[in-house]
């Protein structure tokens, strides 16, 4: 019995697209085929365990390359179809061929329902110019073969097979100048795609390979090589992230790692993730110890291996990891997934989300526990990659700053360790009303800043930034628990008690005068000169209004053609000091220019901002000088 059938007109037009393939890795085939075949064994297997007509076996795929014929043969003894199921399932596109699933396909949207219109199959046209399947199913007495050259229709004839399962072969299309398709009857090349694309399918994976032996002589010494055919098993089979968590140690994990990702270090972290239920997938997941030397440019590629039932998909699946866990290494299984067959489906796949959703959580409970039970680790953690959980709270406008802040730690003044929020908080004195902190490099500095002078004397700590997304990132959180966070050169410290706030606006009034010609003298520079609420021992500071600080206009001046915004200068004076007294003097002898102009370039410099005009700043410090000494 012969029988020729047409393709129906969806089939067919999803036949073409794959002859003028839209891959640009055609090696693909190979995995889609492995899969198909392990499916089907996964069924075979699954109906025999409640049907007696149909024993259990040894599974296996197989593979054979016939050069002479130029054909590639994949083999396995699962399910097969019956003749209703050939046709149904390789003459039709599976799952129905809704008008809806061409749309999709040429708005090029959606391109995840080409996995569940099981396009798996025809992916064997972008090597093959003609394709025989021969099958035996045990629900169908007769075998068939089905015949496609990539036409309108196909054959299928009746044949002799007493195995149950399919075997598919592809005639290889011809060579070509961009294409060599004699590469896939190549050992090497067939091994390698198993390894890199199917090694945890589960059933063996068999081929007959040739392969060098040495022999040896009476005495034991080598003699030759001599080159036998040996059947072998390709795949490992069994990923060690599908095994149970109690049975990995963790030097499995550490060699697993470093093979896998080329780092001769174990990792600082690793974990094994095994999830079930409505989500289910298995996960690795490692930190470096040593940050990956090219995480700060823009050619790092973040991103989890992705593979589903063993299957590998793809090397960076970046929908997996949230952009400020960029850092992190490792791979996700995940048995929800159809074979997809481009990068653009999974952005919209909702599954991922899920599964990237769930794995961003375990790592923020990991880390929090090791920075409970072992805080050495998590500061090693923390110095490495801490910048970037910042960046995470900065982020999307502070959308995951409640689940990352208590990850946060930071160098204090009174501290000698690194603390969290919740340990500055719980060390605040009884009066403190807010967190401080301040940017500088080192702790010295931020001990040399006048700015401190108050909190200093009241006791209070400050927290030490150094990196230049701090102060973004403290802006966003604006407030840990009740306390709000606040910058110890800006606005308001609110540190005065009653009495000491009304004495200084007192002072503040009666020196209205004064304060409104210093200003003056300062022509436009500042936008404020005011008696300082937070100096004791120092003279003079600049701080700037709320809003933009001084730290992140450095920030965002030193971008590439960044922003030029300007934080707004505020010229606080200490009305304790001797110097206030000192330019009273001044302002009353009507020489105030040249000494409040000098007082200006100071605090400039303390700040690290550059002096206007160094030349006249010395020439003006001369003639102080020299007036001093007469
Ligand atoms: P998918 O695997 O995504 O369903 P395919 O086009 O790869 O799509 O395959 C279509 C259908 O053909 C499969 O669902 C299966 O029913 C059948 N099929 C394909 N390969 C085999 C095989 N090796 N053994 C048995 N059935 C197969």
């Amino acid at each position: 019995m012969s029988e020729t059938k047409k393709f129906k007109t969806e089939t067919k037009r999803l036949l073409d697209l794959m002859i003028n393939s839209i891959y640009t890795n055609k090696e693909i085939f190979l995995r889609e085929l492995i899969s198909n075949a392990s499916d089907a064994i996964d069924k075979y297997h699954y109906m025999s365990l409640t049907d007696n007509k149909l024993e259990a076996k040894d599974y296996e795929i197989r593979i054979t390359p016939n050069k002479e014929e130029r054909t590639l043969t994949i083999s396995d003894n699962g399910i097969g179809m019956t003749h209703d199921e050939l046709v149904d399932h390789l003459g039709t596109i599976a799952k129905s061929g809704s008008l809806e699933f061409m749309k999709k396909m040429e708005e090029n949207k959606d391109i995840d329902i080409i996995g569940q219109f099981g396009v798996g199959f025809y992916s064997a046209f972008m090597v093959a110019k003609k394709v025989v399947v021969k099958t035996k199913s045990p629900f169908d007495d007769k075998a068939y073969s089905f015949t496609s050259e990539g036409t309108d229709s196909y054959k299928l004839d009746e044949i002799e097979k007493n195995d149950t399962g399919t075997e598919i072969t592809l005639y290889l299309r011809d060579n070509n100048s961009d294409e060599n398709y004699d590469i896939y009857l190549e050992q090497y090349k067939l091994e390698g795609l198993v390894k890199k694309y199917s090694d945890y399918v589960r059933y063996p994976i068999k081929m007959m390979c040739k392969r060098m032996n040495p022999t040896y002589d009476e005495e034991g010494k080598f003699k030759e090589s001599v080159e036998t055919l040996e059947d072998t098993t390709l795949n490992s089979m069994i990923p060690l992230w599908k095994k149970n968590k109690s049975e990995v140690k963790e030097e499995d994990l550490n060699s697993f790692y470093k093979q896998k990702f080329n780092d001769y270090e174990n990792p600082l972290f690793s974990m094994h993730v095994n999830v079930e239920g409505n989500l289910t997938y298995n996960a690795l997941i490692f930190i470096p110890k040593k940050v990956p030397y090219d995480l700060y440019s823009d050619q790092y590629e973040k991103g989890l291996q992705l593979y589903t039932k063993g299957v590998f998909i793809m090397d960076k699946c970046k929908e997996l990891i949230p952009d400020y866990l960029k850092f992190v290494k490792g791979l996700v299984d995940s048995a929800d997934l159809s074979l997809n067959i481009s990068r653009e489906i999974l952005q919209q796949n909702k599954q991922l989300t899920l599964i990237s959703k769930n794995i961003e959580k375990k790592i923020i409970t990991e880390l929090s526990k090791t920075m409970k039970n072992d805080y050495d680790k998590y500061k090693e953690f923390f110095k490495s990659y801490g910048v970037y959980l910042k960046y995470g709270i900065y982020e999307n406008y502070g959308e995951k700053k409640d689940d990352l802040k208590d990850l946060l730690v930071y160098k204090t003044v009174n501290e000698e360790d690194y603390i969290s929020l919740k340990t500055y908080v719980n060390h605040m004195k009884d009066n403190q009303k807010y967190i401080y902190y301040a940017s500088a490099s080192n702790k010295e500095q931020v001990l040399s800043m006048p700015q401190l002078d108050l909190l200093k004397k009241k006791g209070y700590d400050c927290l030490i930034l150094s990196d230049g997304v701090d102060e973004f990132t403290m802006s966003i959180l604006n407030k840990y628990e009740d306390y709000e966070l606040k910058n110890i050169n800006q606005g308001d410290l609110d540190i005065l008690d009653e009495d000491e706030k009304k004495e200084l606006e007192t002072k503040q009034e009666d020196n209205k005068d004064f304060l409104e010609a210093v200003k003056k003298s300062l022509d436009g520079k500042v936008s404020d000169v005011i008696l300082s609420k937070r100096l004791v021992d120092s003279p003079v500071c600049l701080t700037s209004k709320d809003g933009l600080s001084f730290e992140m206009q450095k920030v965002l001046n030193a971008i590439p053609n960044g922003s030029d915004a300007k934080a707004e200068k505020v010229l606080e004076i200490n009305p304790n000091h001797e110097l206030f007294n000192a330019l009273k003097k001044a302002y009353a002898n009507n020489e105030l220019d040249d000494y409040v102009d000098l007082l200006y370039n100071q605090a400039l410099l303390m700040e690290g901002f550059p002096i206007e005009n160094p030349v006249e700043f010395s020439n003006k410090m001369c003639k102080l000088m020299i007036s001093n000494l007469k």
